[in-house]
């Protein structure tokens, strides 16, 4: 879904990236390291209930951390950009347009990570790609 709703507003794709969970801060919603091809997501965003407002945090988060993977490099160009793909994806007054704006947003810095190395137990999502047959929602 996320890749689809890029490529119909920026007119963007790529292929060959890895997902993982990891136990990232709170205020930090995922993360990608310029140069690879993974996006790492915060496993503590996947509680047990999935409301809608969840899901469309995770949704935006997934957006702009896939934007960086496509090049964008620019903060502030990124956060528009997620913003942007959200509302003409899903119209104005969804909530996906409202986690766009409201985050987590935070970046991860060297020191952060050096600090959470040890808890952050990554986990590959297996099959990521795959799933965008589109069989699951
Ligand atoms: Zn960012």
């Amino acid at each position: 879904m996320v890749k689809k709703a890029v490529q119909r507003t920026l007119g963007r794709h790529r292929v060959g990236l890895m997902l993982y969970l990891g136990n990232l801060p709170i205020r930090v919603g995922a993360f990608h390291q310029m140069g690879t091809n993974d996006i790492v997501l915060n496993r503590r965003l996947l509680g047990q209930t999935r409301s809608l407002k969840e899901k469309s945090n995770v949704f935006a988060i997934l957006v702009h951390e896939y934007l960086h993977t496509l090049g964008f490099r620019d903060e502030r160009q990124v956060r528009r950009l997620t913003h942007k793909v959200c509302q003409e994806n899903f119209g104005k007054s969804h909530q996906v347009v409202q986690a766009s704006l409201t985050g987590p947003w935070a970046e991860l810095t060297d020191e952060d990570f050096m600090e959470i190395q040890q808890e952050l137990k990554l986990e590959m999502v297996r099959d990521f790609e795959r799933i965008e047959g589109g069989y699951i929602i």
